[in-house]
């Protein structure tokens, strides 16, 4: 599904990301994590195409994708939901996921596809996706409320909803659980776990190391940018550059 080649990223002459490989296959679910600072958001900024690599190649079924330009590769079905993402705080919750349809989701491209003459129809069909996509995430009783009013939890689920609009192939996914209380860490944990379980390719970015082992099929452990460590969940657990680097502080 997605294949990332001695991928390199610089700000200001410091690497943020150097010589990144891996390989992520389809349907797996691949836990990223990596103290503050360790080149991962910027590792899926290089896959999203909302940075360039400076080298290295980034595949995705098969093709290169470092050309294609974030609108493009969303339409081809890669969805991300950013590190301290915001909602429309006004907006209700149906229409936060619409909304997402006009962004760098595929969303809109599903109701472009259709050929709908008109654009109440082609309206009409982007509020009937973004409805299944409420569903998904289990918020349609939510669906005409202000989004502000939303528990954190539940804005964070809309954030996935707006990211599952469009039907990814690839969803990836900046410390999604940030900042959410214990059962609300559970809800966003299930909603992964039943994901996967319906074979979406994820990669998951996550503080809470717990979080991501008993989700992921496998992780990849970055520190100043570079992989230290990759494998099972049990593997990482025991690796001693891991612990040494992040698990001990
Ligand atoms: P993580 O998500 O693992 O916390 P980031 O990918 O956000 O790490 O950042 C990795 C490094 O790259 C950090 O040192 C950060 O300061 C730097 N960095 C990230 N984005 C930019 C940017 N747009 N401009 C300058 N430096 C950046
Ligand atoms: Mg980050």
């Amino acid at each position: 599904m997605l294949d990332v080649r001695q991928v390199s990223r610089s700000f200001g002459g410091v690497f943020a990301v150097r010589d990144v490989t891996l390989s992520v296959a389809d349907g797996e679910l691949r836990g990223i994590i990596g103290p503050n600072g360790a080149g991962k958001s910027t590792l899926f900024n290089l896959v999203s195409g909302h940075l360039q690599p400076d080298g290295g190649t980034v595949r995705y079924r098969g093709a290169r994708l470092e050309r294609r330009s974030p609108h493009r590769r969303a339409r081809d079905g890669i969805a991300i939901v950013f590190q301290g993402a915001r909602i429309f705080r006004r907006m209700t919750a149906v229409e936060n996921v619409m909304v997402g349809a006009h962004g760098h989701t595929r969303c809109g491209f599903v109701a472009g596809a259709l050929r709908l003459p008109g654009q109440h129809r082609e309206e009409r069909a982007i509020r009937d996706r973004a409805w299944e996509a409420l569903e998904q995430v289990g918020l349609t009783a939510w669906a005409h409320r202000e989004a502000e009013s939303l528990p954190l939890g539940q804005q964070r689920q809309l954030q996935v909803a707006r990211a599952l609009c469009g039907e990814p192939r690839l969803l990836l996914l900046d410390e999604p659980a940030s900042g959410l209380r214990a059962a609300e860490r559970e809800a966003l944990a299930a909603l992964v776990a039943e994901l996967h379980a319906g074979g979406l390719t994820m990669l998951l970015i996550e503080h809470d190391v717990g979080f991501v082992t008993r989700l992921a099929d496998r992780v990849t452990v970055l520190d100043l940018g570079e992989v230290i460590a990759e494998g099972t969940p049990e593997e990482i657990g025991r690796d001693e550059r891991v612990i040494t680097a992040y698990l001990g502080d």
